[in-house]
């Protein structure tokens, strides 16, 4: 999501926002890089949802060339049966509508305010709960900060808050510099968390610029990344997560649970190790929100808590993600044990 001006001044523009305006959106192109036959899905969906494919040609480089079964190519590529309609499948499975008090700011858990702060992303997964969000209207972006700094200021009870997209680092260094001296002034306000898929899928935003305004914050900071498969993390990502190490911020992962994609037990071993690796502590797996157009991606509870009870027996409790599902009206991500479904 460039600005018209800065893409007039190209020669102002950082790697990453060159990288980003590059990203792959045409299907036929996606499938020659990977030398996979252009019907190989049949028709790619691209029209009823608004939400075209989108990736970046990093994460597209970590995928397997000619293997239309790869977990990486599963979470991007539109598949013609996204476009049915599910029964149980709805546009906003998490009521993010229902919690919104100001425009773009949902406040859905005690001490914790969300800010969505753009509807951009460097990649479009398919399974997103907010691909039908209404980002033009419901955004705390734009010239709307205001409203929901207000928001913040008038109740002290909020200590984190929450960015979120969106990705929160698809707007500039300089909008998001400016966003967090603000957030720094108020003064109930005792941790930045920054809930983002970049420094997985376009490494180089972690940049000198990133760093600065990052660093220069007095609140403690944690990152949320998103990977959902040990193949997402290359060197490059461990070189991203190694340069926010050095400035203290605490790197925690979310992944969501996905049929074809990481639903197996060697899978999940596989993605904790690499992610301790990275420096990065498995935070949760999320089961799949129940969105139009994922269907495919659903798997079944039993699986899930199976799969749970290997992890824990596999792993040192510290690389064992909670397994949780958000529910509308419930104060708290509910633990799959608590789930009835
Ligand atoms: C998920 C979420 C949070 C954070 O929940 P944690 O359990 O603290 O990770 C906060 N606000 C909203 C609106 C959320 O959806
Ligand atoms: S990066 Fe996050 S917000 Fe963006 S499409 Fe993927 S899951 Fe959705």
């Amino acid at each position: 999501m460039l600005m018209i001006t800065e893409t007039l001044h190209s020669q102002q523009l950082a790697g990453w926002q060159i990288e980003l305006a590059r990203a792959i959106s045409r299907p036929e192109e996606l499938l020659r890089c990977l030398e996979l036959p252009p019907d190989v899905f049949g028709q790619p969906e691209i029209s009823r949802t608004g939400f075209p494919l989108r990736v970046t040609r990093g994460f597209v480089a970590r995928m397997r060339k000619g293997d239309p079964e790869d977990p990486l190519l599963r979470q991007v590529f539109p598949l013609p049966s996204q476009a049915t309609t599910t029964k149980d499948f709805s546009l906003d499975p998490v009521g993010d509508l229902g919690a919104q008090v100001r425009p773009g700011v949902l406040h859905k858990y005690q001490g914790r305010a969300l800010f969505i702060v753009t509807g951009g992303c460097a990649v479009h997964c398919r399974y997103c709960f907010r691909q039908h969000f209404p980002y033009s209207s419901a955004n705390a972006g734009l010239d709307r900060w205001q409203g929901a700094l207000d928001y913040l200021r008038h109740d002290s009870s909020i200590t984190e808050i929450i960015l979120s997209g969106g990705d929160p680092l698809a707007i500039t260094d300089q909008r998001l510099a400016a966003l967090v001296a603000e957030l720094d002034r108020i003064r109930h306000l005792e941790r930045l968390r920054i809930h983002t898929r970049m420094p997985i899928v376009l490494p180089e935003r972690i940049d000198d610029r990133c760093l600065a305004w990052l660093g220069a914050t007095r609140l403690h900071t944690v990152i949320v990344v998103h990977a959902n498969h040990g193949a997402e993390i290359d060197e490059e990502v461990s070189e991203a997560m190694q340069r926010l190490r050095a400035i203290g911020v605490i790197l925690l992962n979310q992944s969501v649970l996905l049929r074809g994609v990481n639903d197996t037990l060697p899978a999940l071993v596989d993605l904790s190790g690499r992610l301790v690796a990275a420096g990065i502590l498995p935070y949760y797996l999320h089961l799949l929100d129940r969105v139009q157009g994922a269907a495919h991606y659903d798997t079944p509870r039993a699986h899930a808590v199976a799969l749970m009870a290997g992890l824990r027996s596999r792993l040192p409790g510290y690389m064992v993600p909670r397994c949780v599902r958000e529910q509308p009206g419930v104060p708290y991500k509910v633990p799959i044990e608590l789930l009835e479904d």
